[in-house]
């Protein structure tokens, strides 16, 4: 059984209740973790607490030094990190390794902003005076994260976190907390005593107190809109700093003069990476009517040609599902566009030689419409449901059709196109045929439902930075606007 970490050492819950973690692939019981109630959120919190006056006066250069340790050891135990994501969370090695090598690099993107700039010098109003702005940290922040990218969104929140030089503790997902224990206990635990908690268990009893505690300054979650509408909803009251990044239904337009097999393998990479469960996969796609038939046969043969299996194995492009709940909510907008009306061109149920796991056939579907769930809701998973539009305006009317503005994707060469697609469609990350790709110092994060948070890049690290602005007059003298008036 794996411990939780706080203050610096390894530590059990006071509950003394246990969680099993299963790999999504077989059942297989893999480990279990504790599960923590509010004493050792309490205890977490404190820990942090404690911390945070000698990590936020640590001079920028030698946090920057621990947090380049961070990616060192991240990178001699990526080979341990990519086999326990697999297991825990079912993609294939190969995503996990880019998983790994990101996060490190993460903490070597933030170790250097870190010690950067701690504010600005800015023009004084008189002649006698100085100003300037302090950029500081808040205090504890508490990093909740989901099970689809353990590692890499957990060093989104606490690497720009640490460098700031807040302190920090961590509630992994109940689903997936195997790889985020390895991390503390190797890559983490050289880093002061405090500086960095973690607790394990479920959102309702180890997540729910940490965002009601005190003492916590900042909540960066990243999760699902209900989640994060709860969070915020708790955090409102008490004015704390929140940080979401919640759910998405992105949008990919394939325009007139895309090339059909080219479109056909960048659809499926941005709607099929890790079994459909990125926040920012295509979820719905509008394709041109007057090529729809060549893109549909394209996509059917591609996506027929990608091997389901064990995310170990060598070969397997795409692993199972989280779990059971998560793949009776994508059947359930599959029936029902069927039901309404839409066809299913390849996929549609479960592979019968994969049984023991949360597999699903990569599904394609055509006739959908927005009056279905799966063009509208979150599906997470490996849809890709296929509109058809007769104009490049209705398609990006349709792109807009959302509620979430988290990413969305164009397959297009020409730069008028491009041009009104970048300036028209409302989503944090716009990718012009490169779906899904990120790059440290591109901010990262959605509009509306989908949260209006950024990491990465400078805005990932000023939202855990607050400002003061300092005022400094010379000057002794009263000032002849002081009382009493003339
Ligand atoms: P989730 O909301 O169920 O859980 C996320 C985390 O919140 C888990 O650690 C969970 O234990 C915790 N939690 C649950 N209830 C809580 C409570 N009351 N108080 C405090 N913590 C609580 O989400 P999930 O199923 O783990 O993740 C999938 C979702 O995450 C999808 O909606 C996806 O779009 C979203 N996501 C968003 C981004 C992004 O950057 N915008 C990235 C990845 C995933």
């Amino acid at each position: 059984m794996k411990r939780m970490w706080i203050g610096g050492q390894f530590s059990d819950s006071v509950s003394g209740r246990v969680r099993e973690v299963r790999d999504p692939a077989n059942g297989e019981v893999l480990d279990g973790v504790p599960e923590a109630v509010e004493q050792d959120v309490d205890a977490a919190v404190s820990a942090a607490a404690g911390a945070f006056a000698g990590w936020s006066r640590a001079t920028a250069n030698d946090r920057a030094g621990l947090l380049h340790e961070v990616a060192n050891r991240m990178r001699e135990h990526q080979k341990a990190l990519m086999e326990i994501l697999t297991r825990e969370q079912g993609k294939p090695l190969s995503e996990n390794e880019e998983e790994i090598e990101w996060s490190a690099n993460t903490f070597d993107y933030y170790a250097e902003l870190g010690r950067h700039e701690v504010g600005q010098v800015l023009p004084p109003g008189d002649a006698s005076q100085f100003n300037f702005t302090l950029k500081e940290p808040y205090g504890v922040v508490a990093c909740i994260t989901p099970w689809n990218y353990p590692i890499m969104l957990l060093a989104w929140k606490i690497a720009p976190a640490l460098a700031a030089g807040n302190t920090c503790v961590i509630k992994p997902s109940e689903l997936t907390p195997l790889a985020s224990l390895y991390l503390v206990e190797h890559c983490l635990s050289h880093l002061p005593p405090g500086v960095v908690n973690m607790i394990t268990g479920t959102g309702a009893e180890a997540g729910d107190p940490l965002i009601r505690h005190p003492g916590v300054d900042v909540i960066a979650f990243t999760g699902s809109l209900g989640t994060g509408q709860h969070i915020a909803s708790v955090a409102a009251p008490q004015m704390k700093r929140l940080h979401l990044e919640l759910g998405g239904k992105d949008p990919m337009v394939i325009a007139e003069d895309a090339e059909p097999e080219k479109a056909a393998r960048a659809l499926a990479y941005s709607a099929l990476l890790n079994c459909g469960q990125v926040c920012t996969s295509t979820e719905r796609v509008y394709i041109p009517s007057s090529r729809a038939s060549e893109l549909k046969d394209a996509l059917v043969e591609h996506v027929r040609s990608l091997r389901l299996g064990h995310g170990l194995d060598a070969g397997t492009d795409i692993g199972p599902m989280i779990g059971e709940r998560f793949r009776d909510k994508v059947e359930a907008q599959i029936d029902e566009a069927r039901s309404l009306g839409a066809q299913v061109l390849t996929g549609g149920r479960r592979p019968e030689r994969l049984s023991q796991g949360a597999f699903y056939e990569p599904t394609v579907l055509s006739g959908v419409d927005h009056s279905m769930r799966i063009m509208t809701e979150e599906t997470f998973g490996p849809t890709i449901p296929l509109m058809v539009y007769d104009s490049f305006d209705e398609a990006i009317e349709l792109a807009n059709d959302s509620p979430f503005g988290l990413g969305a994707s164009l397959l297009s060469s020409d730069p008028h196109r491009v041009k009104r697609f970048f300036q028209t469609v409302r989503a944090g990350t716009i990718w012009i045929n490169d779906p899904l790709t990120d790059n440290y110092a591109g901010p990262f994060g959605g509009m509306r439902l989908s949260g209006g948070a950024r990491e990465l890049g400078q805005e990932g690290f000023d939202a855990f930075r607050t400002t003061k602005h300092v005022h400094w007059d010379f000057s002794t003298e009263p000032k002849d606007f002081w009382y009493p008036y003339d």
